[in-house]
């Protein structure tokens, strides 16, 4: 049978003497592996079509098992990320927990969207000094990945006592997916605390187009604390 999918290239992996898996993650069935035979060969055309960061029409014969790619368009290659090396980090950092928390084979058109609109996103800014521009964008790019897989924050009320959080003094609960005001801390061990500024940005970056993140102006210390959160949830789930 065969198959066309459109995708990006996470990830290649060297097999045997000539050929690579490739991890790509589709439109059409989520992440998926295949195989592209003979693609380290001196004269194969098809490898150039398949770096990492490519959006690609990807063609694949497959009978059982991992199938086989025939045939590969390139339709964006992100030449700017590419060559900028704040760029390049963000993209690597955000493809591998990318990688790790999407399971294979589930398609989801959000997700698919939200991963393409970050990319194109940080083709944009690529090459011009953004580097908190990025920052904002692929944590913007985080926060709307958990949402759109069932791990959204709670940023409006206490997860504890349900009562509408006051700016201050508030702490950032992973296990419990959300924010702790100052009367239910002691149910939480680990102390780590959430700005007004943190809290704010997280209901900017879910309620606005990641393409529009790069306008919000945010201190590096508010960063900081939103990385803190974004890192813990992913290590929760
Ligand atoms: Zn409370």
């Amino acid at each position: 049978m065969d198959y066309k999918y459109t995708g990006i290239i996470l990830n290649k992996k060297n097999v045997g003497e000539t050929d690579r898996i490739y991890t790509i993650y589709t439109l059409e069935a989520g992440k998926i592996r295949i195989l592209g035979k003979g693609v380290r060969k001196p004269n194969a055309k098809l490898a150039g079509s398949l770096e990492p960061i490519t959006l690609a029409e990807i063609f694949v014969a497959k009978s059982k098992g991992m199938g086989k790619i025939t045939g590969a368009i390139p339709l964006e290659n992100f030449s700017k990320i590419k060559s900028d090396f704040d760029a390049l980090e963000k993209v690597y950092d955000a493809f591998v927990i990318f990688s790790k928390i999407i399971a294979d084979q589930e398609k989801d058109k959000e997700v698919y969207e939200i991963f393409l609109s970050f990319l194109f996103g940080l083709e944009k800014i690529s090459g011009e000094e953004n580097k908190a521009k990025m920052e904002v964008s692929t944590l913007g790019f985080f926060f709307k990945l958990l949402f759109q897989m069932g791990y959204g924050l709670e940023v409006n009320n206490c997860v504890h006592c349900g009562k509408k959080l006051e700016p201050d003094n508030n702490l950032f609960s992973a296990s419990r997916g959300g924010i702790l005001c100052r009367d239910c801390q002691s149910f939480e061990n680990k102390r780590i605390k959430i700005s007004p500024e943190s809290i704010k940005l997280i209901r900017i970056f879910l309620k606005n187009k990641i393409g529009s993140l790069t306008k919000l102006q945010v201190s590096q210390k508010d960063l900081n604390n939103l990385k803190v959160v974004v890192q813990e949830s992913f290590n929760w789930i």
